[in-house]
């Protein structure tokens, strides 16, 4: 039987359309949800040994906190559980030079899908051979980065780039390994606008449509360009193994077409990325080990059924699963508004940072779990909502969750799993600065990126530059 969901206190009140239960322990730190071994000291949140009322005293808020074991543990236990395949981290989801150290360190491959993201990987000592290179629209100069870097494989995802690509490499004497990005026509279970394996979007190739079968033709007709497999992205967020199922089944059906058509046995395939993460209590995550086991398991049994006379090498492209889990947005409450409905009340509760430093909600309708951080309360659990202080009434950071009725400006608010897609999608809207991510491990920051100062935002001004007038005088 369930309690009442505004607590005894509230018993015949309405509550707000959208809520979860109220969760039974407001306080409750769930290890499913926070970075490994969060929990709370004297009241306090702690990760990496660290309380957080001491992480916002001496780094400020908002500001992103990074669990380094936690991180660690997951890029290993994927490299660990996927031995004999290749994990590729997608540098999309966060990127930093100390990030590029760490996979290095750890043997995992890096996806890049810029020339941004490529130059950070190099420039942080990547070596090239294990980086891939992603992107519907890379640029020629990107292109000619990537081939005289070296870099291990660039996964084409047009004709016109590979008319493009194959140039740049026959002119430097270079054959560079490609991948051809096929969309198999499955739809992840996901939200709809970050599934990317059905047919009606800008990424890949279709295999259905025979637009695959032409870009492997278009491949191998250039001598300057070598095939070394296909590459499947489903989409993300993604919580059963039955979406990788159709996809490997369809990438090896086209790798016997191509045996047929060509006389090669491709030895490669990437499946791609999207492993989910618990960003509430609600999801339930494959464990890598699992995912592993079973993608071997399936694309075995294709390429046995497809006749091929070995089965490829099978590589993977983790973003989220291990970057997301470990990083923590902590923000200072500013203001606190309780706002009568129809149906209740709900308590809007304003933070010192928003869509600017976590777009995922409004962009996705993303869920988050969020606590009171710098102490228990013993107060009954209210329906609130935490939204941040920029000029959008969409600025929303956690749209239904119960927090502590006597939450009050100056607390500090902790927002689990923010490691993947919010720092790298942070845009300076607002004018807000960029917030730091700082690592912590036993008990001890790291600054990993500096805040943004409003110095390097104007920096880009020319008309605010101390000489501009000055200049113009001339
Ligand atoms: C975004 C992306 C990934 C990573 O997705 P996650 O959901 O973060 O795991 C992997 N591969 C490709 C091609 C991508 O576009």
């Amino acid at each position: 039987m369930h309690a009442h969901p505004a607590g005894p206190l509230h018993g015949g009140l309405q509550v707000p359309d959208g809520l979860p239960p109220r969760p039974e322990d407001v306080n409750a730190i769930d290890a499913q949800v926070w970075p490994a071994g969060a929990h709370r000291r004297d009241g306090v949140l702690v990760l990496g040994g660290a309380g957080v009322t001491d992480l916002a005293a001496q780094y400020g808020t908002p500001a992103y906190f990074l669990d380094e074991a936690d991180f660690r543990g997951r890029s290993r236990d994927y490299q660990a559980s996927f031995a004999g395949m290749d994990v590729f981290y997608a540098g999309k989801s966060f990127l930093s030079s100390q990030v590029v150290r760490w996979l290095d360190e750890d043997g995992l491959g890096l996806d890049v899908a810029s020339g941004g993201e490529l130059e950070l990987a190099l420039r942080s000592g990547f070596p090239p051979a294990r980086i891939a290179l992603h992107g519907n629209n890379k640029s020629v100069a990107e292109l000619i980065r990537a081939v005289e870097a070296g870099v291990g494989r660039i996964i084409v995802d047009s004709l016109d780039e590979i008319a493009r690509l194959a140039p740049i490499a026959a002119e430097r004497g270079i054959v560079q390994p490609v991948q051809v990005r096929v969309t198999v026509g499955v739809e992840a279970h996901t939200h709809e606008f970050i599934a990317t394996a059905h047919e009606d979007q800008k990424f890949g190739f279709s295999i259905s449509g025979g637009a695959a079968s032409r870009a492997v033709a278009a491949v191998l007709a250039e001598s300057s360009l070598s095939l070394i497999g296909l590459h499947s992205h489903i989409g993300s967020q993604i919580f059963d193994m039955s979406g990788f199922g159709v996809a490997a089944r369809r990438v090896v059906e086209l790798l016997a077409e191509i045996r047929d058509t060509h006389g090669i046995e491709l030895q490669e395939i990437d499946l791609g990325g999207g492993l989910g993460i618990a960003y509430t209590a609600d999801d339930d995550p494959l464990r890598p080990q699992d995912v592993a086991e079973s993608l071997r398991g399936i694309v075995e049994a294709e390429c046995a059924a497809a006749a091929l006379s070995s089965t490829p090498r099978i590589s993977v492209e983790p973003g989220r699963a291990i970057s997301g889990p470990p990083t923590i947005t902590l923000y200072e409450v500013g203001t606190v508004k309780p706002v009568q409905l129809d149906k209740g009340t709900r308590l809007y509760v304003s933070v010192d940072g928003g869509m600017s430093d976590n777009i995922r909600t409004a962009l996705y309708d993303a869920q988050y779990t969020c606590v009171l951080a710098n102490r228990l309360s013993e107060v009954p659990a209210v329906a609130a909502r935490i939204v941040g202080k920029h000029c959008e009434s969409g600025d929303i950071v956690v749209r239904d969750l119960w927090l502590p009725g006597d939450v009050q400006p100056g607390d500090l608010l902790a927002v689990a799993a923010t490691g993947a897609y919010c720092r790298a999608m942070a845009s300076n809207y607002n004018l807000l600065t960029k917030p730091p991510v700082v690592a912590v491990k036993d008990g001890v920051g790291t600054v990993l990126m500096r805040r943004e100062t409003l110095e390097d935002i104007f920096s880009l001004d020319v008309g605010l530059q101390p000489d501009h007038s000055s200049k113009e005088a001339q």
